[in-house]
């Protein structure tokens, strides 16, 4: 779906763009720029930027409304959903909170997921992720110059707030990207 949304930009017209995807997507953009057939007179065209998404799993949309409905939530109370330290976290609207366990979705995850060993998108321009960084806080890798000029460029000019991680926080993204 995300692949069909920048081919789209890119026939469009759009000569810099923006991809955000999970690390499968972003390698389905960087083979597609750097194989000599198909896509590559297109990618010639446009700057793409590629930031992506430290990334475990994903659900089918399907498999997620079954489970949610099981337990009387609709989708259209969710306010926002993410995996967290192996739970899965749903906001409603009204606010609440609701923390399943991942084993639940098991049967509706993405059959690619068994095999991927990239959690932390590393063929993207930057990549971001809960993973390491206290809870509030985004750990953020860059992965060309580009995308630390860019990085480096927005904390600059106060865009955002940033440090070093610790030691021991880059540990445990090591840690878990093994
Ligand atoms: S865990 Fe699954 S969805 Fe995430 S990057 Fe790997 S293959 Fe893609």
């Amino acid at each position: 779906m995300t692949l069909e949304a920048l081919m789209s930009a890119i026939k469009q017209g759009m000569n810099s763009v923006a991809f955000v995807g999970t690390s499968c997507n972003i390698d389905a953009v960087t083979k597609m720029q750097k194989s000599s057939y198909g896509f590559l007179h297109l990618f010639m065209r446009a700057k793409v930027l590629k930031l992506g998404l430290f990334c475990m799993d994903t659900f089918s949309y399907e498999g997620i409304k079954a489970v949610l409905e099981s337990y009387g939530i609709t989708l259209e109370n969710v306010d926002a959903m993410k995996t967290r330290k192996g739970k899965f976290e749903v906001t409603l609207k009204d606010g609440k909170q609701q923390i399943f366990d991942l084993n639940e979705f098991d049967e509706y995850r993405s059959s690619s997921c068994r095999f991927c060993t990239d959690l932390t998108a590393e063929n993207s321009d930057l990549s971001f992720g809960e993973v390491g960084s206290p809870r509030g806080w985004t750990t953020v890798l860059t992965g060309s110059a580009l995308g630390d000029e860019i990085f480096n460029g927005a904390v600059d000019n106060g865009y955002i707030e940033a440090r070093h991680l610790t030691d021991d926080e880059l540990e445990r993204v090591l840690n878990w990207q093994k």
